[in-house]
Formats: structure tokens, C-alpha cells, sequence
């Protein structure tokens, strides 16, 4: 063995199928592993779980040994099996992994070594990166990176009023489908899917019948499209799609830093039907011009700026496309004649345009648009200004407790009926913040990225010209024009 250990500690654990039968399994384990310590002259710890437990939180030597091991006091730990630290849960698989990679804690079996932070291709690590969706391990890490990791809270239910069809169940706090509730939403879904009705169709439908929104008004077209694009019915719980900035501003994350794990609750969306709505809402959204087919680059997209007529393109025959002029006869019978351009020109507008539109949308914050929102703010501020008091009056109580104004009995009934407002708060709280994601627009940074993803396909010369327009239909909605002479402008709406 190459590597430099002096510290060890050595974990033992019965694996499931060693829990009965041989009893003294445990103890034959620890003299192979302190023998096969004391032969290497390295100072050992023992940590002996009594009972074999599925979770970490009832495995208490093992959360005992993490916590060692992220304070550096080994080198290594010891174990018979790799696995003896692997089972669990994912979520817990992930925490493991963590501790000895951000250590470089080594994990030691008799056979072999296992270095979790220098080596990538370990054996280990490619078992917990198998066991462990990439993108759930990836967001946990950088959660954790943050010290963030609300372990309790993962899995279970903590978004306030959930969506239709489920309830909320506070006892066991996870939700559940309302039979009642359930043929509404599998209706939604099913004239969404298979009788292809628009988010706005289905909208008018249900208000026509009467039928109430799970706020008990009439619906907009936002909840319809929010509920069926909704990960929750596929099983999913999604954690921090808001957080507030430094100034108390509750802010919109970009989709890759919200924690998306597998609840517990029933699911009522499979992953086809999720991905075939939102491939339909894609198209629907990106593509309005679907139907024409651009012969140009540029067809359908450079409108006149004098006018409001579309160019025409056109080629001089020796494969140089231009933007026609604009030859719209006015009533008097004059011509517009905004005069035309080479498509190469307007490419080139189209790039700096881009370049600006980056800046600009890097440089601006993804503050929430208030006008929309500005009741729900309103709400929202007050209940957290609740929410801080009541935390308050509980460092009160506790410092009356303290003081001894107070006995113990007298303390705890206090402080649970506090607690009970605060639970009430916070579901409060998170269903504003839920009402209000139905209102917000794809953040500044989703935006960008979305942007950038189709201009990376566009090639203005590529051969396949319609292809071409697609791409550029599905960044810009259109392209204003206007020249005076040598003065040429270009407005660039992008989608
Ligand atoms: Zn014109």
C-alpha cells in the first residue's frame, strides 16, 4: 500500500442477510480488522453498530463516524465490504460519498483501497454514481457545498397546498390524490393529450362548465399550463425554485440549481406522458410559423419597419440572397420602398444584436415582475414578517425558560402552540410563493441558455435553408427593417 495512514477508523455493520443465523459475526469481524490494523501499526477507533438499520439517521455509529470523517480524524476507515457504507438510500449515498471525497478520507477494505477524491473511475464511485441519478448527485453536492442540506425535509412533503389532485397530509406530511380531485385532473390531462386541446381551450371548457380551480375561482390559462407541466404527478418533489437574494427579494433559481428528488407519494403522470406534453407545449411556443416553409434563411422574419409588410427575399442568380425591397402600394399609390439589403448584412446585425442582448440579459437581475405580482408580495411579506415575530416570541420563551420563569412542562406546551402557528405560516407562505410561480416567465438565465442552445445550431450558410429558418423562428419573432440611404436599423425581437 502506497498511501500515507496513521488514523483509522473502523466501522462494523451485520449486512441484511447476516442478521440471523450467526451471532457472533460482528465480533469475528472486528478481530479481522483490528489484526489486520494492528499489522500496519495504525491507531485505530471502532465504531460498532448494534442493530442493522436502512437509514443513516438509525444507523447512529455510522452518523457518528461521517461526522469524524468530515472533521479529518482519519486517513481511512476500515471496513469488511465496501457496501457496508453504501446501503441506504440514494440521498444517503450521496452524503457518504461526499464526506471522504471532501476529506480525502481513503476507504480500506482487506482486499483493497478505495480513493473516492483522486480517483474517478473507482470502483465505488462509479457503484454510487450508478445508484445515484447524475443530476440528483450533482445538485445534493453543491447543496451540501452550500451548507444547505435539509436531510429530514428530502422526500417528504414541504411545498404548502400541493396541486391538483393531491391533499396534504399533515400527520404523515405527504400528499396524497383526493379521489374526488383525481378525474378532474386525469380529464385535464387527457383532452390535453389526446383530444389536443390547447392550455387555452381547456381553460374556456372548464369555465363554461362551471367547474371550479383549486383556488376555488374560475381558471386562467397559467394554472392549466402549470399543472400539466408539473414534475410533483410524475412522483417528483422540486425543492428551492425561489430563494431570497441578500436584500430579503425572493428570486427565481435557474432550473438546474433546484434539488428535484423521488417523493414517496402516488404518481399520476408517467415520464412518456410528461415528455409529450412538454414536447407539444415546446412546439406550440417556439414554433408559431411551423407551417411555413422558408425557402430563405430570412423568410418570414425581416419585417418592413416603414410599413409592417414582410420582405420578400430573393436571389441575383449567382447565389447572392438579398432582402427584397419593400414594394407595398400605399393607397394613394405611392410605393413604400424601403429599399433592400444583402442577407449577409442582416446576419451580421443579427450577431451583434445577440451579443448585446447577452449583456443585457446577463447584467439584469431576475427580479420578479412586481406589477404582476404585487398583491401576492404583499401577502407574502406580511406572513414572513408573522413568521419572524413568532420566531421571536420563541427566543422569549426560551429565555424565560431559562430565567426559570417557567417550568419545563409549562415551556414545551408554549413553545408547540407556537410551532403549530409557524407550520400554518409556512404552508401559508409556500402556497403564495406557488400562486405566484404560476405568473412568472422563464427566468433571465433560463432564457439565455435557451437562447444560446438554438444559436449555436444556426449556421446562416448551411445548405439546408429551411431547416435554417426553423432554428431562427424558434430565437427571433421577427426582425424590424428600416433603411434610409446608407442609415440601416435592425430591431431584433427575441422569443
Ligand atoms: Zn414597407
Amino acid at each position: 500500500m502506497t498511501h500515507d495512514i496513521k488514523d483509522v477508523a473502523i466501522y462494523l455493520r451485520k449486512s441484511r442477510d447476516e442478521t440471523n443465523g450467526l451471532t457472533n459475526v460482528l465480533e469475528k469481524h472486528e478481530n479481522e480488522l483490528t489484526t489486520f490494523a494492528a499489522a500496519r501499526n495504525w491507531k485505530t477507533t471502532i465504531y460498532k453498530e448494534i442493530a442493522s438499520a436502512e437509514s443513516i439517521d438509525s444507523r447512529p455509529e455510522m452518523v457518528r463516524m461521517l461526522k469524524d470523517v468530515r472533521a479529518f480524524l482519519y486517513d481511512a476507515v476500515l471496513v469488511m465490504e465496501y457496501d457496508r457504507l453504501s446501503r441506504g438510500s440514494q440521498y444517503e449515498a450521496g452524503l457518504i460519498s461526499d464526506a471522504f471525497k471532501s476529506t480525502e478520507t481513503l476507504i480500506v477494505t482487506p482486499t483493497r483501497v478505495y480513493d473516492l477524491a483522486n480517483n474517478e473511475a473507482d470502483e465505488m464511485l462509479s457503484e454510487f454514481e450508478s445508484v445515484i441519478a447524475r443530476n440528483e448527485y450533482r445538485q445534493i453536492k453543491k447543496r451540501m457545498a452550500r451548507g444547505k442540506v435539509h436531510g429530514a425535509k428530502l422526500g417528504k412533503w414541504t411545498q404548502g397546498i400541493p396541486p391538483l389532485p393531491y391533499v396534504y397530509d399533515s400527520k404523515t406530511k405527504n400528499i396524497y390524490v383526493d379521489e374526488e380531485k383525481r378525474p378532474l385532473y386525469q380529464r385535464i390531462k387527457r383532452l390535453f393529450l389526446e383530444e389536443k386541446m390547447s392550455c387555452l381551450e381547456i381553460t374556456l371548457l372548464l369555465n363554461r362548465e362551471g367547474v371550479k380551480s383549486p383556488t376555488g375561482k374560475t381558471w386562467v390559462q397559467a394554472t392549466v399550463y402549470r399543472l400539466l407541466l408539473s414534475e410533483i404527478h410524475c412522483g417528483k418533489i422540486v425543492y428551492g425554485k425561489r430563494k431570497h437574494d441578500a436584500g430579503g427579494k425572493l428570486r427565481n433559481v435557474p432550473r438546474e440549481d433546484w434539488i428535484i428528488t423521488q417523493g414517496t407519494h402516488e404518481i399520476v403522470k408517467t415520464e412518456e406522458e410528461h415528455a409529450q406534453i412538454v414536447k407539444t407545449l415546446n412546439e406550440r411556443r417556439l414554433l408559431p410559423h411551423a407551417a411555413k416553409r422558408g425557402a430563405f434563411v430570412l423568410s418570414g422574419l425581416v419585417k418592413c419597419a416603414k410599413c409592417g409588410r414582410f420582405h420578400q427575399m430573393t436571389t441575383n442568380g449567382k447565389g447572392t440572397i438579398y432582402v427584397r425591397k419593400c414594394s407595398k402600394a400605399n393607397p394613394d399609390g405611392t410605393r413604400c420602398n424601403n429599399t433592400g439589403i444583402k442577407e449577409d448584412i442582416v446576419f451580421r446585425m443579427i450577431e451583434n444584436a445577440f451579443i448585446d442582448f447577452e449583456i443585457q440579459l446577463m447584467n439584469s437581475q431576475n427580479e420578479i415582475d412586481t406589477s404582476v405580482e404585487e398583491s401576492i408580495k404583499a401577502e407574502w411579506d406580511a406572513k414572513l414578517l408573522q413568521l419572524q415575530k413568532i420566531n421571536k416570541r420563541i427566543d422569549r420563551l426560551k429565555e424565560a425558560y431559562l430565567d426559570g420563569a417557567f417550568d419545563r412542562h409549562e415551556f414545551r406546551e408554549s413553545k408547540a402552540k407556537e410551532d403549530e402557528k409557524i407550520e400554518i405560516l409556512q404552508v401559508e407562505i409556500s402556497e403564495l410563493e406557488r400562486e405566484a410561480d404560476f405568473l412568472t416567465k422563464e427566468t433571465n438565465e433560463e432564457r439565455l441558455a435557451r437562447l444560446r442552445k438554438w444559436k449555436n445550431q444556426f449556421k446562416p450558410h448551411d445548405e439546408d435553408k429551411a431547416k435554417m429558418n426553423k432554428i431562427l423562428k424558434q430565437i427571433i419573432r421577427e426582425l424590424l427593417y428600416n433603411k434610409d440611404g446608407d442609415d440601416i436599423s435592425l430591431q431584433v425581437k427575441w422569443t
